[in-house]
């Protein structure tokens, strides 16, 4: 069998809800995809995101560079297709080249799902038909108020969700502290709340600032410091009890390895898109299985959930407020999470049927851009 050709489109929108977290307020959604043909009409789908910026680049590279490469090859082949595509690229560093491959590797998987007839959850592994998954908020904006935020946990809680992340960061810590005692009071024991820095604070803040946190039983706290300040990670670890989750901002699995040497992580976030593919993203899986670290990716909900339900250290999915491509419109066959209970779908592959109409209207623009581009980062 071989892939005999090779398209790919992109796409830009703005989640559902508005987001803003401790740096940046997002402005879009951008989604590359490339979709493969077999000489025995099997057809693949891959995708990939950035947020706010990229997109086109990564458009470019995959039609232009990449996609020629993998014509001709055969799915099942998946690590000499990855292997031909990192060395390629490697010069380009990684970031646009890795969240480029990860779309190639994602449609070469969901071929290979299909040429066995069998979910990939099932291929990775197999270990659960189904995980828990917590409620995850993009909502730092001043405009927010606490009986707002108090309501929408409530509608969580009343969901099903007994685990919800927020975002916190605010100027005043006391702010965040409220929204954190509130929620855990209407969570009730057995309830867990996750706090996501975003990389706002530098190493010494840290110290100071996470000892305030220190008796309110938090799941975890989510990249406090820059995702390159190992050091200053390790440093932090050693002054709290409350447990670290990162990385969503590394791109590559010597970088998993070095956080995890030094004990620097609790739970790694390790996103599909960010580090090239489902085929890295299992090599992350098992390495950090192998330091006893439970894997709880980030954001890419659909393709997470294969990922979780097959690796044995699979902790938990996150389902993004305004973020899953359900809630984004784009699904011919909605994947949704009820009771914050997440199940793959049955079908062969990832299982993701996108709405072709939907996506139609929300093509990336590259004109509209070049005139009128705005960043969110504060
Ligand atoms: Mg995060």
């Amino acid at each position: 069998m071989k892939i005999e050709k090779i398209e790919v489109s992109s796409y830009r929108l703005p989640p559902s809800v508005p987001w803003e977290d401790a740096t940046n307020k997002v402005q879009a959604l951008e989604f590359v995809m490339v979709e493969m043909k077999t000489s025995t009409g099997l057809h693949g789908v891959g995708f990939t995101y950035s947020v706010d910026i990229g997109g086109s680049a990564i458009a470019e590279l995959a039609e232009t560079y990449l996609a020629p490469l993998v014509i001709g090859m055969d799915p099942l082949d998946y690590e000499r297709i990855l292997q031909k595509l990192q060395r390629q690229s490697r010069r380009l560093g990684t970031g646009v080249n890795t969240l480029a491959i990860a779309a190639f590797d994602v449609a070469v998987w969901d071929l290979i799902g299909k040429i066995h007839q069998q979910p990939l959850w099932r291929l990775f592994g197999g270990t659960r038909p189904e995980i828990p998954a917590y409620i995850s908020e993009i909502n730092l904006s001043e405009s927010d108020g606490i009986d707002d935020y108090l309501g929408r946990v409530k509608d969580y809680i009343a969901r099903g969700y007994r685990a919800i992340k927020i975002k916190i960061g605010r100027a005043e810590i006391d702010n965040d502290l409220e929204r954190i005692v509130r929620t855990s009071e209407l969570l009730g024991s057995g309830g867990r709340v996750f706090v996501d820095l975003n990389q706002k604070w530098t190493a010494s803040e840290a110290v100071a600032k996470a000892s305030r946190f220190a008796d309110l039983g938090l799941g975890w706290i989510e990249e406090p410091l820059r995702c390159d300040d190992i050091s200053g990670h390790a440093a932090l670890k050693r002054s709290i009890n409350t447990p670290i989750a990162l990385g969503e901002s590394l791109f590559s699995r010597s970088q998993f390895l070095d956080y995890l040497t030094v004990g620097a992580v609790d739970f790694v976030q390790a996103d599909i898109a960010f580090v090239g593919g489902f085929t890295e993203w299992l090599r992350i899986a098992h390495l950090a299985q192998a330091f006893g670290r439970p894997m709880a990716p980030h954001y890419m909900m659909e393709l997470s959930l294969q990922g979780l339900c097959g690796i044995p250290n699979g902790f938990m999915l996150e389902n993004v407020v305004g973020g899953s491509f359900t809630e984004l419109g784009l699904l011919a066959e909605p994947i949704v999470v009820e009771g914050a209970v997440a199940r793959p779908p049955d079908r062969p592959g990832h299982g993701v049927v996108f709405d072709h109409a939907a996506l139609e209207r929300v093509r990336l623009d590259t004109d509209s851009l070049k005139r009128a581009f705005e960043g969110g980062s504060k």
